[in-house]
């Protein structure tokens, strides 16, 4: 047997869920990977303790006040130097020393160093679904000039990965595919009525039944528009429209995805609700490693259930799939006013009810713009954001008023 290539990793987002799940691969196979840079946002001391077991050579803090702070609890780790901000991030992501690059912040914070590494040529392994979302053609025209290898670890779209033939993956009409079937698990409000949908708390939105995943991730499989952002990012992936895409609800969340071929044949990709399978898989590819996961019990699970999604009670896959076919900026100004509504929901602030009536007021008000440049996709995101919470605020206030 041949002596596997030896990867060494730009992991961004070292400290959430999908970083965290990444590093327990790592360390599982200390003999094919090994850590160049890790990057996180606020917490120093998750990252110092992640730091002393991994020795990078630089670990990036995106907030500079972390970033020092880092900096003294470190100051005994003369291997490791600590940069500091949306710079550092750039830095590690398109430095020489790493061949791979993790794209797993959380966020249009993501789309920066994420852009950076896909523009170095790195092998990406994409979480960060926003980043892709935002910028689409430029992302992936970016792809194509430098010969970056991308990578989906996204379950659903790790799944879809692999249930095409590597050579075509953009050319599904090649490959002799009808449909793409997405399988979403409908998050922890399902069977909520309208009524019960203005009254769960944040606590009830970040409690998904099948996967334990961020905050924002949480809520937004709660609404719905994870799927939506997922559509956008699986038309970009795989090179094709919304209406080659159904969404079949799922809620054992044990088959990823499937892809349909014109032939009839519907190729499945299955696995225990562990995203450890999907980023073993883009760290290995076109090899296979253990994940740590264990063996799938079909027989303890006896059933699999398919229903269709309700954009009447959970429009946000429905305003995803109109702002992809507005294109241009549109899908930037989603994100943005998502992220807006999201965190001011966590916060307290506007109720869960509310998400997607935001989202529709600041698509109806931002113009949509051609996307081509960086520049433009980040006035879009800021125009978005602005718009969102001016909505937002007004909502509160009226809420408030006597
Ligand atoms: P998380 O909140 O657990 O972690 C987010 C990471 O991003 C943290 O390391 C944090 O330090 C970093 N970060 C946050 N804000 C930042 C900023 N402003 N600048 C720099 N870094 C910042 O999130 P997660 O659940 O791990 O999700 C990460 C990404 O992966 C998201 O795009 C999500 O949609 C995607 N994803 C997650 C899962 C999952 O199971 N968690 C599955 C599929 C896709
Ligand atoms: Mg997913």
């Amino acid at each position: 047997t041949t002596q596997a290539a030896k990867r060494h990793l730009t992991l961004l987002g070292a400290t959430g869920s999908i970083g965290l799940s990444t590093l327990d691969v790592v360390r599982r196979h200390s003999d094919r990977f090994s850590v160049y840079a890790l990057t996180a946002s606020t917490k120093v001391d998750d990252m110092a303790a992640l730091c002393r077991e991994f020795r990078p050579a630089v670990a990036v803090m995106a907030d500079a006040a972390a970033a020092e702070q880092l900096e003294r609890a470190l100051a005994d780790l003369s291997g490791t130097r600590v940069l500091a901000g949306e710079a550092g991030l750039v830095e590690v992501s398109e430095a020489t020393e790493p061949d791979t690059v993790v794209a797993a912040i959380v966020g249009a914070a993501g789309l920066a160093p994420t852009l950076a590494a896909v523009k170095a040529g790195k092998r990406v392994l994409l979480a960060n679904k926003e980043a892709l979302v935002m910028s689409g053609q430029l992302f992936m025209d970016a792809v194509v000039q430098s010969g970056a290898l991308l990578l989906p670890i996204d379950s659903e779209h790790n799944a879809i990965f692999q249930c095409l033939p590597a050579e075509r993956v953009r050319d599904l009409p090649g490959a002799g595919v009808r449909r793409i079937l997405l399988t979403a698990s409908g998050g922890p409000f399902r069977n909520h009525t309208p009524d019960m949908l203005r009254e769960v708390t944040p606590a009830q939105a970040c409690k998904h039944p099948n996967w334990s995943m961020g905050q924002k991730i949480s809520v937004d499989s709660a609404t719905l528009m994870n799927k939506g952002l997922e559509l956008i990012e699986a038309c970009w992936l795989f090179n094709t429209r919304p209406d080659q895409i159904e969404v079949h609800v799922h809620p054992e969340s044990i088959i990823h995805s499937m892809v349909e071929y014109v032939d009839g044949s519907v190729l499945a990709q299955l696995g225990s609700p562990d995203m450890r399978t999907p980023i073993a898989n883009g760290l290995a590819w076109p090899e296979r490693v253990d994940a740590g996961v264990a063996p799938l019990d079909l027989f303890a699970l006896g059933r699999f259930h398919f229903e269709r999604p309700d954009v009447e009670r959970f429009p946000c896959l429905r305003l995803a799939a109109e702002a992809f076919e507005a294109g241009g900026t549109a899908p930037a100004v989603l994100n943005a006013a998502n992220e807006e509504a999201v965190a001011a929901f966590l916060s307290g602030e506007l109720c869960f009810a509310d998400i997607p009536v935001i989202i529709e007021h600041t698509l109806a008000r931002v113009p949509t713009r051609a996307a081509d440049d960086f520049g433009a996709i980040m006035a879009a995101d800021q125009s978005g954001r602005v718009e969102a919470c001016a909505e937002i605020e007004r909502r509160t206030r009226r809420t408030l008023a006597p």
